[in-house]
């Protein structure tokens, strides 16, 4: 249903949406454990979404978000790998899946927004093809390689709920966690 048509200043504005940077949830938080589902129609909510995740990515320092690292848990991703010298490479995948991934695996030390202070090697398929729709809902293809194809997985694992923590083994993953809690009650004792 569409607003009925009025000069109104502010339903002007409506349609130059304000950003909106919303806080980045962190580990151990249930929420980030998700399963997130299918968008079902790319529309100006879906698309105001994509420019709510690419400014709290940037606010963060960060080159990829997953949709329910800021608590909606919609089949959404954003990626900006080409940030230097001011000039941005915003990227939106929305409801993307992996179509094939090479046996050849490459390692790549990773970190997440959602898991502050912790940084660790994490092996995963060296090259993916993936298919999803962009910000026009119209499907795209790509291969990747690369920073590309880590960052594509790490986010997409988050759509499934996963962390890159829960890739490492039982005792380093029990190491990272004992730092994140650690990090937590200083961050909590100001
Ligand atoms: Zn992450």
């Amino acid at each position: 249903m569409r607003k009925p048509a009025r000069l109104d200043p502010l339903a002007l504005l409506a349609y130059f949406p304000a950003m909106a940077i919303r806080p980045v949830i962190v580990a151990p938080d249930p929420r980030l454990k998700t399963v997130s589902t299918d968008v079902e129609k790319v529309d100006d909510e879906t698309r105001k979404l994509v420019t709510d995740m690419l400014e709290s990515m940037y606010e963060a320092d960060g080159i990829g978000l997953a949709a329910i690292q800021i608590g909606v848990p919609k089949r959404i991703i954003v990626m900006d790998l080409d940030q230097k010298d001011g000039k941005n490479n915003p990227r939106a995948f929305i409801n993307p899946k992996i179509l094939w991934a090479s046996e050849e695996t490459a390692t790549f030390e990773e970190g997440c927004l959602s898991v502050p202070e912790i940084w660790d090697e994490i092996e995963r398929p060296a090259r993916i093809r993936a298919e999803y729709l962009d910000r026009e809902g119209n499907r795209q293809e790509l291969e990747a390689d690369g920073l590309l194809a880590t960052c594509l997985q790490h986010e997409m694992d988050h759509l499934e709920g996963i962390l890159f923590i829960d890739h490492l083994s039982k005792l380093k993953r029990s190491i990272a966690l004992r730092k994140l809690q650690k990090a937590k009650r200083l961050k909590d004792a100001g």
